[in-house]
């Protein structure tokens, strides 16, 4: 369905079509005609199918509609709430591009960099603001901001916003708008703190799904190559030397871990940055920066990296520790396969990780691809687990099955021959004694 269907007006839909927009995703052909519509909504959408912009474009049209005069000076009217800096920096910036052809004012407020710039943006007026909860609180907190003229509030990525503990900061700035407002749930899953988030905000919303986890399967193969732990950096080098990839992500579950395997994958040869939350913002930035644009090979993140990071062509993915939290896999594998492309994510998994993948195809309901990589099989656990999923295992246990069952005939046959062998035996004895009986009675 073309964006003009959807009631956008053409300032909008002639700028997304310079983008290259030229349908709407699925989750945009919902939300849009709903947001326009004035009603409150609680979408469930994996990052990578086009939520932003679900959101954006109907909340510029509205706003524009109601542009402030030009004397007035401008007041947030749009809050848009989002976990991590890096996402708030890439939703500022679609906001911004979407809007191009408006007269409106976005700009996006977040944590580890200064403080004047951002309150010298607000100082001059703004009509969207996009901020993270801890940097809006700040702000909040030296007057520098007034909330008060929001007309519509989203959360984006609510659920990600709880996990990183924002719940008392939530609550707050719910209490700073207005309570006549239109709010906006964004979510990967619509889990039970979704549910509290609704609550807490009041509203009765329209609920919307998208089916996120089958598109992702389609669009991103995904496998996992099971190995011992202490073989996973050199298989990580290996892999990406010898497959000749240019540009892949590494996903790490801790911050130490991204600078053992960064510092492995730059000695072993491989152009390499590492992006973690001990990073100045200005590093984080930059590493993001030369990674999208292609000057460097690998770039080994944690979870900071799995929201927010948005690469169009970003081929691979690879998990070299699986993340402690399942939902956590889907938006790191997320990163790939975006806006209609075709991606591909590895896992490596070690014998440590079993249950936590486990969770993972609980969460997605299906099992995943187990392979090997030759020369780094592992030593125990390929016979045991990695069979249940292969084709190869398949075809092994039904073979054992049969095994096992004609074992089984040629054991009950031998304990019947057995059987009645001692049965046979036991009669003999029977008769022969009888016969000794009736000789000794004769005498
Ligand atoms: P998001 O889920 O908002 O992070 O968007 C993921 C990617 O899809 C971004 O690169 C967007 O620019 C792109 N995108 C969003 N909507 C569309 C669309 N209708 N057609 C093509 N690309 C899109």
């Amino acid at each position: 369905m073309s964006f003009e269907k959807l009631g956008l007006v053409p300032e909008l839909f002639t700028t997304v079509g310079e983008l290259g927009y030229t349908k709407a995703t699925p989750v945009q052909k919902k939300v849009i005609p709903l947001v326009l519509d004035g009603k409150d909504v609680m979408a469930t959408a994996q990052t990578g199918t086009g939520k932003t912009a679900a959101y954006a474009l109907p909340i510029l049209q509205l706003l524009a509609k109601k542009e402030t005069k030009e004397k007035t000076k401008r007041a947030i009217r749009a809050l848009v709430l989002v976990p991590t800096r890096e996402l708030a920096a890439q939703v500022g910036k679609s906001i911004e591009s979407y809007g191009k052809k408006l007269k409106l004012q976005s700009c996006a407020i977040y944590g580890g960099v200064k403080f004047t710039p951002q309150t010298k943006k607000l100082e001059r007026g703004i009509d969207i603001l996009v901020a993270t909860p801890g940097r809006l609180m700040e702000h909040i907190k030296q007057g520098n901001l007034n909330l008060s003229k929001v007309e519509i509030l989203v959360f984006d990525e609510s659920d990600r916003i709880l996990d990183m503990g924002f719940w008392e900061e939530i609550v707050t700035i719910s209490q700073m708008v207005p309570q006549k407002r239109q709010t906006l749930l964004f979510s990967v899953e619509q889990s039970k703190s979704v549910k509290r988030f609704s609550e807490l905000t009041s509203i009765k919303p329209i609920n919307v799904t998208i089916n996120n986890q089958g598109d992702l399967a389609k669009k991103v193969k995904q496998t996992i190559y099971v190995c011992d732990q202490d073989k996973k950096t050199a298989l990580l080098s290996f892999m990406i030397g010898s497959r000749n990839w240019h540009q892949v992500l590494v996903f790490t579950k801790t911050r130490a871990s991204a600078d053992e395997v960064g510092e492995y994958l730059e000695k072993s040869g491989l152009k390499t940055l590492i992006l973690h939350g001990d990073k100045a913002h200005s590093q984080r930035t930059k590493a993001l920066k030369d990674f999208k644009a292609g000057n460097i090979r690998v770039l080994v993140a944690t979870d900071i990296a799995s929201r927010g990071l948005d690469i169009e062509d970003l081929p691979h993915v690879i998990n070299y520790e699986l993340p402690g939290d399942a939902e956590d896999y889907i938006h790191r594998i997320g990163r790939t396969g975006r806006a209609g492309n075709e991606g591909e994510a590895i896992s490596l998994v070690c014998k440590e990780e079993k249950s936590v993948l486990k969770e993972i195809e609980r969460l997605l309901k299906y099992a995943l691809q187990v392979e090997f990589f030759e020369g780094y099989e592992p030593k125990d656990w390929i016979e045991k687990e990695a069979r249940k999923h292969t084709l190869r295992g398949k075809i092994e246990r039904s073979q054992e099955k049969r095994n096992k069952t004609a074992n089984n005939v040629v054991g009950m046959r031998k304990k019947k021959a057995n059987d009645k062998n001692a049965q046979k035996k036991a009669t003999m004895k029977k008769r022969k004694n009888s016969k000794m009986k009736v000789s000794t009675q004769k005498k």
